[in-house]
């Protein structure tokens, strides 16, 4: 029996496969690498000493979804593909619908066509948005988002939600707050396509040179020091989630909405500080203008994941910052690409 991950070999998914295959579990990635690399793939089964099955296909087609299915005896299906850019989410809505809904969609009916019932989604704390009072819990009325992207999440768990409640498929939606760092090994990490949006690669950028220096996006927010908050988890910690999450469905129907969190927030200029302390290398940085739709702080209350799957992060910012610097070290241009 095999987990199916699809975007298995993203910088989530291929942080899932290594645990899965630590924790012993047969992996089989579906990627059509619109944002990823064969190749970080392969750095799994050498992290790992284990074979990997790979499709180059796209999980938005059911006939490729069909042979995935027919060709290997999926036990779980662990749902990372899909498009993440927020800014490009805003430019291009209509592609973000279209990719992340039928992906999900196509992927949920061949779970049930090929009687697969267990569906772990990457969600993201972007669900709660606007509307939500900080530390957020999963009960709360989420729905504030501020994005495309972020509905695309939303709406994805409303569909899981409502297969679940058919009966034939079981789902736990967990929703990510701020991965960074990167498996200790240096081997795969993050490597965003073009300028980073997203704070952490971008420190990791100017630390080896490739950035001038990093824009923080206001300092003016009502936190103590004015640059906006962020519940940021180590990306090994999380995949480790993914795990329990696998682990919590034999045992349970229905669906659960989980948050991975650390529960604790840190400030942009919080994590410049650390990089540079762990690191010994400085970071050059201005504050410029707030960037549009960031909200102030967002960070967790992570009970819930401790007490239904088991799980805590136990890694910590100074873990994350050392993390991510050694890929970037080791790999200044990421995949190569
Ligand atoms: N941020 C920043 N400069 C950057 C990228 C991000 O100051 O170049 C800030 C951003 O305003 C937010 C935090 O860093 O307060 C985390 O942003 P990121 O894009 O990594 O995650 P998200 O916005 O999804 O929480």
């Amino acid at each position: 029996m095999s987990i199916l991950v699809t975007g298995g070999a993203g910088f989530l998914g291929s942080h899932v496969a290594v645990e899965l295959l630590e924790a012993d579990y047969d992996v089989v990635v579906a990627d059509n690498y619109v944002n990823s690399v064969p190749k970080a793939i392969g750095r799994v089964e050498e992290i790992t000493g284990k074979k990997i099955k790979t499709y180059g296909a796209d999980v938005s087609s059911d006939e490729e979804l069909d042979r995935i299915f027919t060709e290997n005896e999926i036990e779980a299906v662990i749902h990372c593909a899909g498009l993440k850019a927020v800014g490009e989410s805003v430019e291009k809505p209509l592609l973000y619908y279209k990719v992340n809904l039928e992906t999900a969609i196509a992927t949920l009916q061949a779970m049930e066509r090929h009687g697969v019932r267990g569906f772990v989604f990457s969600s993201s704390a972007t669900v709660y948005g606007e509307n939500c009072p900080v530390p957020y819990t999963e009960d709360m009325p989420a729905g504030g988002c501020t994005n495309p992207y972020g509905w695309t999440k939303y709406m994805i768990e409303r569909i899981a939600i409502d297969a679940a409640k058919t009966g034939k498929i079981d789902a736990v939606l967990l929703r990510y707050f701020n991965p960074i760092g990167a498996h200790p090994s240096g081997l795969i990490g993050e490597d965003p396509a073009g300028i980073p949006n997203n704070l952490m690669p971008y420190i990791s950028q100017v630390a080896v040179g490739r950035r001038e220096k990093l824009s923080i996006f206001g300092d003016d927010y009502p936190t103590p020091d004015g640059t906006g908050v962020r519940d940021y988890i180590h990306v090994v910690d999380l995949a480790k989630g993914h795990v329990l999450a696998i682990e919590y469905m034999k045992e349970h129907r229905g669906y659960e909405i989980i948050n991975l969190g650390t529960g604790r927030g840190t400030s942009v200029l919080e994590l410049v500080h650390a990089f540079e302390r762990v690191n010994n290398v400085p970071i050059p940085h201005v504050i410029t203008e707030r960037r549009a739709g960031d909200l102030a702080e967002v960070w967790a209350v992570a009970d819930k994941a401790r007490r239904l799957l088991g799980w805590t992060a136990e890694l910590t910012v100074e873990d994350m910052c050392r993390d991510s610097y050694n890929w970037q070290k080791k790999n200044p241009n990421g995949y190569g690409n």
